[in-house]
């Protein structure tokens, strides 16, 4: 069995004005860093473009064709202070959800022992009806719900490690039982959500805050203490994470002091709970990182802990 790595050319045609973190250089990076001897037992994908309907289990038709229809035919449309399309992002993000439903049917099916999806643009700040923070369509809310819909996985976890709160991701499943969503992120800290007191409806939002400044010690502690019990209590189907590097120490846009090596543990912690629980179904899925050393050595880490090696 064999770890999935799901990558297109299109997530470089995503163009971002001048000076803008979520470059297409990030991708480039990721591509370098899995290009080492080590990840040449990788099954390589290509991502197949996300179908309307596919999109359509987490956002509604009328935000979806609002975002089509804003598509620009040259230069750039702004959708709100930092989130941007070029004539590139429709068939990027399109590609996005199209590499997280793959993730999930290779996995599902038992193809591919685990997958991870590096694609751009991220996804877990695209509410139901809004995209900001650089989101448009919430990729790892979509895979679970097509997890559930197309694979008949009754429960799905959603891990979120990116440092910042996945208010999208939240939005979504605000209201529904069959989908636990964790993460761990630093407060304060752009989006503003993610309070601990935040749990859902019926208790299945997971938040564990972390203070600017925090590292390893109390990010494997949020995990070990907040995040894993509810992960293991849930018992879901299926693992999904949104697997931002912007934790990482060097990363400019927030204050944590995680390590490569903290990625690497927190890949094995799920791996050992799916596994024993969840049939080794795991997927992962890109979310930010903005440092590039920083994001390409964390997502060797990642990979190569998928990986077994
Ligand atoms: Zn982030």
């Amino acid at each position: 069995m064999t770890t999935l790595l799901i990558t297109h050319p299109a997530s470089l045609l995503h163009a971002m004005p001048p000076g803008h973190p979520e470059r297409p250089d990030r991708l480039r990076a990721i591509e370098r860093a899995l290009e080492a001897e080590r990840f040449a037992p990788l099954i390589r994908l290509e991502a197949p473009l996300g179908t309307i309907d596919q999109v359509a289990l987490c956002h509604p038709p009328a935000y979806v064709q609002a975002i089509l229809d804003a598509s620009p035919q040259e230069g750039f449309v702004q959708l709100d202070a930092d989130t941007t399309m070029s004539p590139g992002t429709v068939e990027a993000a399109l590609r996005g959800v199209g590499g997280a439903v793959m993730a999930v049917d290779e996995v599902m099916s038992g193809k591919a022992r685990n997958a991870f999806s590096a694609m751009r643009p991220p996804g877990h700040h695209a509410e139901r009806e809004r995209a900001m923070g650089f989101c448009f369509f919430n990729s790892a809310a979509i895979a679970a719900r097509h997890a559930q819909k197309v694979h008949g996985a009754e429960r799905v976890a959603i891990v979120d490690w990116d440092v910042h709160h996945g208010n999208g991701t939240q939005d979504i499943f605000w209201d529904d039982a069959s989908v636990l969503y964790a993460s761990s992120h630093e407060m304060p800290l752009y989006p503003g959500t993610g309070a601990p007191s935040e749990r859902g409806s019926h208790g299945t939002i997971v938040n564990a805050a972390l203070a600017p400044g925090d590292g390893s010690d109390q990010f494997r502690e949020a995990f070990e203490v907040a995040i894993l019990p509810r992960i293991e209590a849930f018992r879901p189907d299926i693992v999904i994470i949104s697997a931002g590097f912007d934790a990482h120490w060097r990363d400019p846009l927030a204050n944590i002091n995680l390590r490569e090596g903290d990625f690497a543990w927190a890949t094995q912690k799920l791996m050992d709970f799916a596994d024993k629980h969840a049939n080794g179904r795991l997927v992962s899925i890109l979310e930010g990182g903005y440092d590039l050393e920083g994001l390409a050595t964390s997502t060797a880490a990642h990979v190569g802990a998928l990986m077994g090696s």
